[in-house]
């Protein structure tokens, strides 16, 4: 067989996958995203509890797609501070200034991002979307795989990107090993409030001996909050009538944003670590959270996925441009090493944060607050954090550089 359906089918419709299907957008290559869900949808009276801390490199590679005019033209919240602080008082801020900026990043609502991939997706006949169809099998045949899904339909194509998350089939059906996962005890929280106290552009973190407590900014003056919280506590916090919840939300925050109101339900999900073994096998490659999935703590993991899919575009681009196969062994070789040595470092990092605020042990976490409070006062050394959080330093792809 010489020509199979696609050229590339990318399994999962979500962040990473759109936002890698909308890079090769221009690649003259046929595309099928297949996503088992139905199309997300946005309403601008209300809000998605489920959003993310864009990074100002992620948000450079959505503005090079033409995805960030489409977010911004619906809603998203830019913050320009992030104070930060542990049970001991210890504490740390970051600031756009600090790095000549005049933000540190935007919190977008998760159907704000995929509905504006959507709808740049759409403009290109080159790419197709196939959703309410789940992905059940995937079949290397020489150099091409065939896929199934449960419908039952059958396609084939020369690379198949697994960018169905943290439980990603793709990865299971092409046999790429877990090389490492943990259960970290606990769930985060999600919900929307509204503080009596408040200042503008500012995203606050506090560090609780049973898990981190965010605070993210959104556009109308309220905040997502994500609260970690180890698994029995967070049954039980989300259990509470809702007066309650707000009462010992403002005692876990010590009242630094006043008393709060719950203006959506809660909603939890369970808290975890994975990291593969490698990040392609044949032709099945991995992408976001199929390959890694990170602690929310730090908001990082859809700003990995949309790093994943910008390097996976850009290793791919030469050899799409000059006619040969961009799924080549080099080719995804040198994508998993690039971004292995990204993804690694920030998951052990968050790992260990997380660890150490919650260790029993009083002296660690002391040690550790007078780390926060040390780094503090060190401008070089936290102008070096608040760039490498930005998106802005390391190995960063070329299309998620700032102009
Ligand atoms: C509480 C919490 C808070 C978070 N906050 C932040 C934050 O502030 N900032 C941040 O950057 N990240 C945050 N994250 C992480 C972020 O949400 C994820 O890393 C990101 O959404 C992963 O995107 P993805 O596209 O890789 O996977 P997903 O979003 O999981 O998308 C996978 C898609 O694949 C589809 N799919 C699955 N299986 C199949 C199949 N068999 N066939 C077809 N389709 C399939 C699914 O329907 C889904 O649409 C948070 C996570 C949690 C749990």
């Amino acid at each position: 067989m010489n020509n199979p359906d696609y050229d590339i089918i990318v399994v999962g419709g979500g962040i990473a996958g759109l936002a890698f299907a909308c890079a090769m957008k221009d690649s003259g290559l046929r595309i099928l995203v297949l996503e088992a869900g139905e199309s997300p949808v946005y309403d601008p009276d209300s809000y998605d509890i489920r959003v993310n801390s864009i990074n100002l490199g992620s948000q450079a590679f959505l503005d090079a797609l033409g995805v960030w005019e489409k977010i911004a033209a619906k809603r998203a919240a830019s913050f320009h501070e992030i104070r930060v602080w542990d049970s001991n008082g210890s504490s740390i801020e970051f600031r756009a200034e600090d790095i000549g900026e005049s933000e540190l990043g935007y919190i977008v609502e998760n159907n704000v991002l995929t509905v504006s991939l959507l709808e740049t997706i759409e403009q290109k006949s080159n790419i197709q979307l196939m959703t309410g169809e789940k992905l059940c099998s995937v079949e290397c045949e020489s150099d091409i795989v065939w896929i199934a899904t449960e419908q039952p339909s059958r396609s084939s194509c020369y690379l198949v990107v697994g960018a169905d998350g943290g439980d990603s089939m793709v990865r299971q059906l092409a046999g790429i090993q877990i090389a490492n996962q943990k259960s970290y005890g606990q769930r985060g929280i999600v919900a929307q409030v509204q503080a009596t106290e408040s200042t503008n552009g500012v995203s606050y973190q506090k560090f609780l001996p049973t898990g981190p407590l965010a605070f993210l900014p959104l556009p109308d003056g309220s905040f997502s909050i994500v609260w970690s919280c180890v698994t029995e506590r967070a049954l039980e916090l989300e259990a509470m009538e809702e007066e309650a919840f707000e009462r010992e939300l403002a005692q876990a925050f010590d009242f630094r944003l006043g008393e709060f109101r719950m203006l959506s339900h809660r909603a939890s999900f369970d808290l975890r670590k994975l990291r593969t073994d490698s990040y392609f096998k044949d032709r099945a490659v991995l992408i976001g959270d199929a390959a890694h999935v990170i602690h929310p703590l730090a908001g990082m993991g859809a700003n990995l996925g949309l790093m994943d899919a910008a390097a996976l575009f850009e290793v791919m681009k030469p050899f799409a441009e000059k006619g040969s196969d961009p799924w080549n062994y080099q080719c995804l070789r040198r994508y998993e090493r690039w971004r292995k040595s990204v993804n690694s470092p920030t998951i052990s990092l968050m790992d260990g944060f997380d660890w150490g605020f919650r260790n029993s042990s009083e002296q660690l976490r002391s040690l550790l607050g007078l780390g926060l409070s040390l780094t503090n006062q060190t401008r070089i050394a936290k102008e070096a954090i608040i760039r490498l959080a930005c998106g802005l330093a390391g190995d960063i792809p070329d299309i998620s550089r700032r102009a």
